[in-house]
């Protein structure tokens, strides 16, 4: 099964212009072991097939390199908002090692998890914090202190722009993992990116490897600081989208 695993990867990554060392590969399989083993306890994934595990998990948050081609030796600090059980931030962690990580998600549940895995793969330089975006979004310590803020399946782009712009520093990207379909969303949420301090730079869309998925990754450049009022109090973000 490991030797299927490591090829499927190599295979996919290829694709993407990624190669990893065996000890990275290992990571990868270490990490889909104990995403199965804490899934049967608790709700991490609905994706436990290994094969989709590698494509829509893994091989899709590495995709980021699409948007940021130097991140192979990149020392970047990332914020990831909403990891869930770690997408992106583990694998972007273990196929680059020099990123500065710090995951966070609203449930402690989950942070417990991405715990047990940092320990496990004795990854350095990534830590898991467990609140919501809008209130760390107003802390000193957080607050436009990220090179990069990335985030996947979270929220819609407006809401997203509002959680994630305070984190990133003037002249950093905030970057939306989208499904293919993304016009709409984006257009609605125009008026929230100017507002928050960003401006739309890129739109970059591809089919992951294996071929039946289709991605966008939205890249908002933060052009200015942004506004005190922002993020609003906990809850508004998502009750009510800025426009
Ligand atoms: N990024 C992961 C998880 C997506 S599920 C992936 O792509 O697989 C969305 C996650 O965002 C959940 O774990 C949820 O707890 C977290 N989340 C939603 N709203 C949040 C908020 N306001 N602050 C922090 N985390 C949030």
């Amino acid at each position: 099964m490991y030797d299927e695993f490591k090829q499927l990867m190599q295979t996919e990554l290829t694709e993407i212009g990624i190669s990893l060392d065996d000890k990275q590969i290992g990571q990868f399989y270490q990490y889909y072991e104990l995403l199965m083993e804490w899934n049967k306890v608790m709700n991490l994934t609905t994706i436990t097939e290994w094969e989709d595990v590698v494509t829509k998990h893994m091989v899709d948050s590495l995709s980021l390199i699409k948007a940021i081609p130097e991140l192979s030796t990149s020392q970047a600090s990332v914020m990831d908002l909403g990891t869930g059980a770690g997408f992106p931030g583990i694998p972007l962690k273990i196929a680059f090692p020099g990123l500065h990580i710090t995951m966070l998600d609203s449930l402690n549940k989950k942070v417990n998890f991405l715990k047990e895995v940092m320990k496990q793969l004795e990854l350095e330089n990534i830590t898991a914090i467990h609140g919501r975006a809008e209130d760390y979004g107003r802390e000193k310590k957080y607050r436009e202190q990220y090179d990069y803020c990335v985030s996947r399946a979270v929220a819609n782009l407006s809401t997203l722009a509002e959680y994630c712009m305070p984190y990133v520093k003037i002249g950093g990207m905030f970057i939306s993992y989208k499904s293919g379909k993304m016009e709409e969303e984006l257009a609605q949420a125009k008026g929230a990116i100017k507002l928050l301090g960003g401006k739309t730079e890129q739109v970059i869309a591809f089919t992951l490897p294996g071929g039946d998925a289709e991605r966008s990754l939205i890249c908002i450049h933060k052009l200015e600081s942004t506004s005190k009022l922002y993020p609003r109090k906990a809850g508004l973000p998502g009750k009510e989208p800025l426009k």
